[in-house]
């Protein structure tokens, strides 16, 4: 069985000293009361809850999976004891707003459920997760009367709910949806059409699924211009939100797959279901985008879970297998040989887990903060300018959090070496949980070409700047020649650091030069941009982190040994995994010729 301990006191360093989270939810009239108690509140249950509940499950749901049997979906056995559990301690609606029943609390609360729950057992979590979008898309541009009906039982989880965009010609281009929305005449629509690899889209955990879904009016326009949304209950509701008769609407299998078998993705046939617009005709996509940036930090965060996983197994493993003889001399002379902890090359795969666990975790949290910022700003430019910061940061925290998440997890596998190829350890296990997360929610070319295509170059390197500048300035607050010993110490991570940072804008302009020259370079430097953008971004909370750490390590704390293993921590990311970037920089500049002369012909 997986084991999954929640790492309580890196998340606590996270949001209270990196962060300093208190004095953030000052700022705002309904954060005011959430304390160090309140904190303490859900990081212990939160975790009991996933520890004792979800972990033992991990497996077992992988084994099992999910059945289908004449349209209807049994999730694997536990699945359903245990989202009752969770719905009677009242963890869906944590940080949903009170009038719908939440708890009210901060969406970066919301967040340390979000990558507990995921930790423990990703498939699982899935199905609140979805929910969660639908949820938030609801709350976004519902009307009155589809808040009143469907956010309660959403928020407090009696009913799930899903997103349903992917049709079988398009996942990616959703302006090549098909599924049509008929007007009845009454103000309900009838949607016909399929949609597949819809996550959560048929179980048995609720006794009512809410589907959000993309789907075209007759006389929409062509593309992406033409595609609204819509509210489909599987079974349809009255408006006191009791339960009426079944919607016209199936599930007509789900699919077998790579990994995540506990989580149920199911193709579901809607033959003129009674649907109800959400917000304004013809502008379903626009409002995906909302609810995209928020399901996008919810990948990311199966990045930092794949990571945090893994290394919780294959550290001890590391500790325990013996191998051969340290090369700087034997540390266990008492046994037959060491601990395959003492080889470097061990050592990198346990610090690469560690580096890419911590700190994606402080990005995805800074992250929070932002979620925060919204959900309270009522000023509109000062939304704007926060809102695209977090537009900016999100392709990064999804492309390059589930790329690194995905190393991880493989990392996790080599520590234990065949033994890892084995179903018992689990480490194969996570390994094909973690490939989808940079398929789903928009692949990472996808996410590559959304953070240099829109979000730089076509805001001319704008929210960029103002990133750059915020690290640039981190950087000369903690570079300075001082008598202070631990800036000093900060040297060896800022000149690097503001280095990448400078070299981060040119690289964008550069690419911006050439691309008017040559479109091309924008989808060949795509990728590798984005990557560096994430190391950079890293970088700058390993360098914030040691920092602290530094400070902390001068008033010898109890447990002195946490701030050293960040330090140590983060010298390794400068010294180990920064230095991708120069590679990286180097083959995003390259001419796109030898990717594009070749015909189809000759490959
Ligand atoms: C397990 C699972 C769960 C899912 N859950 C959901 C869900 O709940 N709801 C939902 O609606 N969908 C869901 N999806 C669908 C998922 O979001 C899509 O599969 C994903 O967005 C990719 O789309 P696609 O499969 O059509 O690939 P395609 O769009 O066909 O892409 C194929 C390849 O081409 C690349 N590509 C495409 N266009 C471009 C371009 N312009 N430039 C460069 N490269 C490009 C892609 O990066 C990819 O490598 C799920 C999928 C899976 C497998």
């Amino acid at each position: 069985m997986t084991e999954y301990t929640a790492p309580i006191e890196d998340i606590k360093f996270v949001m209270e000293e990196l962060l300093d989270i208190y004095n953030h939810y000052k700022k705002y009239p309904d954060y005011q009361e959430v304390s160090p108690d309140v904190m303490e509140m859900v990081l212990t249950e939160c975790a009991k809850f996933c520890e004792t509940e979800l972990a033992p499950l991990y497996q077992s749901g992988d084994t099992e999976g999910c059945h289908w049997q004449d349209g209807n979906v049994t999730t694997p056995k536990g699945f359903k004891q245990a989202y009752q559990n969770y719905v009677d301690g009242g963890w869906q609606g944590i940080s949903h707003p009170v009038k719908f029943g939440g708890q009210g609390l901060p969406p970066s609360i919301g967040l340390i459920r979000t990558e507990m729950i995921g930790t423990a057992n990703w498939p699982w979590s899935m199905y609140p997760g979805l929910s969660l979008g639908a949820a938030s898309t609801l709350i976004e541009h519902g009307n009155d009367a589809q808040k009143k009906i469907y956010l309660p039982k959403l928020t407090q989880g009696t009913w799930c709910g899903t997103m349903c965009l992917t049709e079988a010609q398009c996942g990616s281009d959703l302006g090549l949806i098909r599924t049509k929305a008929e007007p009845t005449g009454d103000g309900a629509y009838e949607i016909s059409g399929s949609k597949i690899f819809i996550s959560a889209g048929e179980h048995d955990l609720t006794e009512n699924i809410i589907h959000i879904v993309l789907a075209r009016l007759p006389d929409a326009p062509e593309g992406s211009k033409g595609i609204s949304l819509f509210l489909v209950p599987k079974i349809l509701v009255n408006e006191d939100s009791s339960l009426g008769e079944a919607n016209s609407m199936s599930c007509g299998s789900i699919e077998a797959k790579m990994g995540i078998k506990g989580s149920s993705t199911a193709v579901l046939n809607f033959d003129a279901a009674k649907g109800y617009l959400i917000g304004e005709k013809n502008s379903g996509l626009e409002y995906m985008f909302t609810y995209m940036n928020s399901a996008r930090i919810g990948v990311a965060i199966q990045g930092v879970c794949s990571s945090e996983l893994a290394y919780q197994i294959s550290l001890p493993y590391a500790k325990e297998r013996l191998s051969m003889r340290a090369l700087s001399g034997t540390t266990h002379p008492d046994m037959a040989a060491d601990p395959i902890i003492g080889h470097p090359d061990v050592r990198k795969m346990l610090l690469t887990q560690k580096a890419f666990s911590e700190g994606g975790r402080a990005m995805v949290y800074y992250a929070g903060k932002m979620v925060d910022e919204l959900s309270q700003c009522n000023n509109e430019l000062e939304r704007k300018h926060i809102d695209d910061k977090f537009g900016f940061f999100t392709p990064i925290l999804k492309g390059f959090l589930t790329e690194v998440g995905f190393e991880s997890a493989n990392n996790g596998l080599q520590v234990f070496g065949g033994h890892g190829y084995i179903k018992e350890w689990g480490l194969e296990q996570i390994v094909r949980d973690a490939r989808i997360s940079t398929l789903y929610e928009g692949t990472t070319g996808i996410q590559g070409l959304d953070l240099l295509g829109r979000k730089i170059l076509l805001e001319r390197g704008r929210t960029l700047k103002a990133f750059a500048n915020e690290i640039l300035s981190f950087c000369r607050n903690h570079s300075v020649i001082s008598k202070n010993a631990h800036r000093h110490r900060m040297n060896k991570f800022i000149w690097p650091l503001s280095k990448a940072v400078v070299n981060w804008q040119r690289y964008a302009l550069k690419i911006g030069v050439k691309a008017r020259k040559d479109r091309d370079i924008i989808g060949s430097a795509s990728v590798d941009f984005l990557m560096y953008s994430g190391y950079v971004t890293m970088a700058y909370f390993w360098a914030m982190m040691a920092q602290k750490a530094n400070e902390k390590i001068a008033e010898k704390p109890d447990n002195i040994e946490f701030y050293r293993a960040k330090v140590r921590t983060a010298e390794f990311y400068f010294d180990r995994i920064f230095p991708r970037t120069r590679l990286l920089a180097k083959t995003m500049l390259a001419e796109p010729k030898s990717l594009m002369r070749m015909t189809s012909e000759q490959f």
